[in-house]
């Protein structure tokens, strides 16, 4: 498997999965580790095992919630927990490695590297609309984080130029100064309002990453719900605290 690391903190692993494949109009060709949005166990099972292979941790420290675009967000203590209609996890356990799937919307790491405590989101026009990125720092202070030491990153997501919306959806990111109107439809910045949001919740603006890429500009890389529709592999980005 192939990735793009993020963060760049020194006891923390953070990256997104690039799809790598030679076939991006196959909705699930490339690697892809989401169990649900209609791929095979067969396929996203083994990609789970060569990811934990990756990591060098047993798959079940690794943790998937089950996202539903909500504004949830979730404190894993537990790794055999499930976790229904969850956007976004935290956690201060060590070892344990938090995965979001995305395609097209935002992936967001986020690492309190002093207090040791760590989480992802995933933030879509709903969740982002919904302030998720600002819910993930409030639910990481509550296990002992501090604004100012969080450091975040995006991963791979659409971009200003591929997002065109209506109306009824622009109208959330006004707030955020996200909207582009200098073309017949609107155009929304997702990574801009995320990362106003986050600078909202406390977080400073030079330590927050903006994405690496757009998946919507980049098929054989990421996978794009705009492109391939909804029944789709999912881009993985995880973040995990060292447990060394
Ligand atoms: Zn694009």
């Amino acid at each position: 498997m192939k990735v793009i690391d993020l963060l760049g903190i020194p006891g923390i692993t953070a990256f997104s999965t690039l799809r790598d494949t030679d076939s991006p109009s196959e909705p699930y060709s490339g690697f892809s580790t989401c169990s649900y949005t209609g791929d095979s166990y067969a396929h996203y099972d083994g990609c789970r095992k060569e990811l934990a292979g990756y990591l060098g941790i047993s798959a079940g420290k690794i943790v998937f919630p089950h996202q539903t675009h909500s504004v949830n967000v979730a404190v894993v203590t537990d790794t055999d927990a499930h976790l229904p209609d969850t956007d976004a996890i935290v956690t201060a356990m060590r070892g344990v490695a938090l995965g979001i799937h995305t395609a097209d919307c935002v992936p967001i790491v986020l690492a309190d590297p002093e207090s040791g405590v760590i989480g992802a989101a995933h933030s879509g026009w709903r969740g982002t609309a919904g302030d998720i990125a600002a819910r993930t720092v409030a639910k990481m202070v509550e296990i002992g984080a501090k604004p100012g030491n969080i450091v975040a990153a995006m991963g791979p997501c659409i971009c200003r130029d591929c997002f065109e919306v209506g109306e009824e959806v622009a109208v959330h990111f006004n707030r955020f100064g996200a909207v582009d109107r200098s073309r017949s439809k609107p155009h929304v910045d997702l990574p801009l309002a995320v990362a106003a949001s986050l600078e909202n919740a406390g977080v400073s603006r030079e330590r927050i990453s903006m994405p690496p890429a757009c998946s919507r500009c980049n098929p054989s890389d990421f996978f794009s719900a705009r492109r391939l529709g909804t029944a789709s592999g999912r881009t993985l980005t995880l973040v995990q605290l060292h447990d060394y």
